[in-house]
């Protein structure tokens, strides 16, 4: 791993967002760009929602390779590009661009991050019943990448917003021909669900630091058959975890989902496999040095 200089063939890549300070791509992208000596860097810009359409047209106008998309701009961005992959379409959200000499095409590996996640794990979700907790745009992205590959699916999402649960049901009956249903996310609905579940999927917010002694699940519940994956990656691990491999679960974190699906966007700007150990080791690096 050699440091180089920022020269005048030097590519760009980075990420769109607000708030964008919180980033942990950079680390990871400029880690792999680094290790395999690639002449390119990757950097976060902050953009309000009134200025995405400008800084689109930049992505374009300043040849930059590739974008990173993430909250708020994940849903508005798609009228703005040329293509759009079929399941970005589905999901009707975008965290990744790829320019090819001014055409820009969208996609959505956040889904597929949570699938390699899974996958390299050795858990194939075909004709496994997943519980999804939430309904928000991870949560959205989650469900459809598992209706594509064949899982049935409940989903389960506090009261306040249950229509947005309801639609996404509906939403995935409309594409795929799975089982899928959505209710509000509480104590009753969760007991009678979880003995027959095989993956629990925690999509929503809680457990999140600033908040992580809380958990979306009573320990009570959690048994030694499940595999439980929350998508959180700050704490690691998180209460959730901890009580699930203390019940003989298995566990997949949030940083793997973040990696994979950094990994795929790399991919696809550099059309080489990165180094995704040595990101997922620096992305760690960084969040301990955060709690610091
Ligand atoms: P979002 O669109 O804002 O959705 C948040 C979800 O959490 C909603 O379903 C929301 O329910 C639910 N929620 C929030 N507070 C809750 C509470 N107190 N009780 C029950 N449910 C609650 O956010 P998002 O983008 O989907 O992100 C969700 C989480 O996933 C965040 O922690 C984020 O950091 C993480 N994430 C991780 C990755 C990764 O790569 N590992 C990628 C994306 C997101 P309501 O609909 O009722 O508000």
């Amino acid at each position: 791993m050699k440091d180089r200089a920022i020269s005048g063939k030097t590519k760009l890549c980075g990420i769109i967002g607000d708030p964008i300070e919180h980033t942990m791509s950079p680390i990871m992208h400029n880690t792999a760009f680094k290790t395999l000596g690639l002449d390119y860097v990757y950097v976060p810009f902050k953009v309000k929602n009134k200025e995405l359409k400008q800084a689109i047209e930049g992505v374009r106008t300043l040849n930059i390779r590739g974008i990173n998309v993430t909250i708020p701009h994940k849903v508005a961005v798609l009228p703005l590009l040329d293509k759009i992959d079929s399941l970005a379409e589905k999901i009707g959200a975008v965290n990744t661009i790829v320019n090819d000499e001014g055409v820009l095409t969208g996609y959505n590996t956040d889904a597929y991050g949570f699938l390699q996640a899974l996958l390299e794990k050795d858990i194939n979700p075909r004709g496994k019943r997943v519980l999804v907790l939430g309904a928000g745009g991870a949560a959205k992205a989650i469900c459809f990448i598992l209706a594509e590959q064949g899982a049935s699916l409940v989903i389960l999402n506090r009261k306040l917003e249950l229509e947005w649960a309801q639609d996404l049901a509906r939403h995935i009956k409309q594409n795929y021909s799975i089982n899928v249903s959505a209710d509000e996310l509480n104590k009753k609905n969760l007991a009678p669900v979880i003995p027959d579940t095989d993956i629990l999927v925690n999509a929503t917010s809680v457990g999140m630091s600033p908040n992580s002694d809380e958990t979306p699940v009573d320990t009570k519940l959690l048994c030694s058959n499940l595999v439980v994956f929350d998508i959180i990656y700050n704490p690691l691990p998180t209460r959730l975890l901890q009580e699930a491999k203390a019940a003989g679960a298995r566990t997949i974190d949030g940083l793997e989902m973040l990696v994979w699906q950094g990994a795929l966007s790399f991919e696809k700007w550099i059309g080489r496999k990165p180094p995704v150990d040595l990101m997922r080791q620096s992305v760690m690096r960084l969040l301990q040095k955060n709690e610091n």
